[in-house]
């Protein structure tokens, strides 16, 4: 690859690896190991492995090196580890990183299976954690200790929209020596630049807009050469979270097309969220990349735009929700998000049905929101199936 190359460019050719046939399209290396010259050659490989040579695909495969690569150099990180799935990405990342006694500092508007890392996996271990707000700088302030070791947050809550200042948190984050690992699904990988802007460590649900038309479970971890190689690997290579090469490969093609999708995705959802604001019976529209977002300023800086996911409250709670959900033809109910398929997701009994009424209260999820993932279909006619919806409520 050659570092002058600009983005598209590179999610199209980074990382390729080409066979004795040459061929264009990547190969999937649908296998679980390699095959030595010698038993010399096997020795030399177990004491340490080159670059570009392989051992088992649990500790990699060169189709899934051809996409830790691409999505290495889309997000501007020295190297990357794919992981079997987002969870995997996450729990890597933390557990790779702590031990018993270390302290950790994390938002409260967490994914609801993050939250039970933070909440119920890491305290197992001996890991305290603490909760704060997220958008609030002085909280953040407050709950960081000399022996807080990690930071972690989603740039973009889920599914309130709430955007955290990743800036100035990961500056004071810094300012006690803690690692930074950012969940940056809502920011998507096209829109981050959270390792310029000082995160440490970005994590991927690759299940999310980087499969983009929902066929695979997938995650990456990515971060400095040292954190990736040194610590994340020897940890997901033994314990078995690795990404399958049948997954790279779903995934490295959907790298070729993730810039198209997700800038007409987000353009799409910045018109919707345009249309419907205002909208009788709508009590909430709310969208980062939304001028009326009282965050739009931050999200200009961080990201420039305000991703795929529109979020909207119905007035008259989940009844209403419900019908309105019920009356879209093109929107599907479903609870994944980034696809080429515009979906809608009602949290409060779905995907934070979990959490305690308290705990939804506090996150702002309330009987009437909804999560709208935004497609690729045509603008027009998913704001006249929204409007049509709307009226049928
Ligand atoms: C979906 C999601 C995850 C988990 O990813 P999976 O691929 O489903 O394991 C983690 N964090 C966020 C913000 C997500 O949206």
């Amino acid at each position: 690859m050659s570092n002058d190359w600009n983005t598209r460019t590179k999610l199209v050719h980074a990382g390729t690896r080409r066979s004795q046939y040459n061929e264009v399209s990547e190969a999937i290396f649908l296998t679980q190991g390699f095959v030595y010259d010698s038993a010399e050659a096997a020795e030399a490989r177990f004491v340490e492995a080159g670059p570009d040579e392989f051992i088992y695909a649990r500790y990699g495969n060169p189709t899934v090196a051809m996409f830790e690569e691409r999505i290495a150099a889309l997000e501007g990180a020295e190297d990357a580890f794919a992981t079997a799935s987002g969870m995997a990405a996450v729990n890597g990342a933390l557990t790779s990183l702590l031990k018993a006694g270390d302290h950790v500092v994390a938002a409260r508007a967490l994914f609801g299976s993050c939250l039970y890392i933070l909440e119920d996996v890491l305290p197992r271990f001996g890991v305290e954690v603490s909760f704060v707000d997220g958008t609030n700088l002085a909280e953040w302030e407050a709950a960081l200790r000399p022996d807080t070791k990690a930071v972690f947050f989603e740039a973009i809550a889920n599914p309130t929209l709430e955007v955290v200042d990743l800036e100035a948190v990961c500056k004071l984050a810094h300012g006690v020596g803690a690692t930074v690992v950012v969940d940056n699904v809502f920011a998507t990988p096209v829109f981050s630049r959270a390792i310029q802007q000082g995160a440490d460590v970005v994590v991927y649900s690759a299940t999310k807009h980087i499969d983009g038309q929902g066929r695979a479970m997938g995650g990456v971890i990515l971060g400095s050469r040292e954190f990736i190689r040194k610590t994340v690997e020897p940890y997901m290579k033994h314990t078995g979270g690795s990404m399958s090469p049948f997954t790279a490969w779903v995934m490295l093609k959907g790298l070729e097309t993730i810039d198209l999708r997700v800038r007409a995705q987000a353009a799409s959802a910045l018109a919707i969220s345009e249309a419907l604001d205002g909208a009788g019976k709508l009590s909430k529209v709310i969208f980062p990349g939304h001028a009326k977002h009282p965050q739009n300023a931050l999200v200009q800086r961080q990201m420039g735009k305000g991703g795929t996911v529109v979020s909207l409250e119905m007035e008259g709670g989940q009844a209403a929700a419900f019908r309105f959900m019920n009356a879209l033809k093109i929107v599907l109910i479903s609870n994944n998000l980034g696809d080429a398929k515009s979906i809608i997701t009602h949290p409060a009994t779905t995907t934070h049905q979990r959490l305690s009424d308290d705990q939804r209260a506090t996150l702002g999820i309330t009987p009437g929101l909804l999560r709208l993932s935004v497609g690729i279909e045509d603008t027009d006619d998913l704001i006249s199936d929204l409007r049509q919806a709307l009226a049928a409520v």
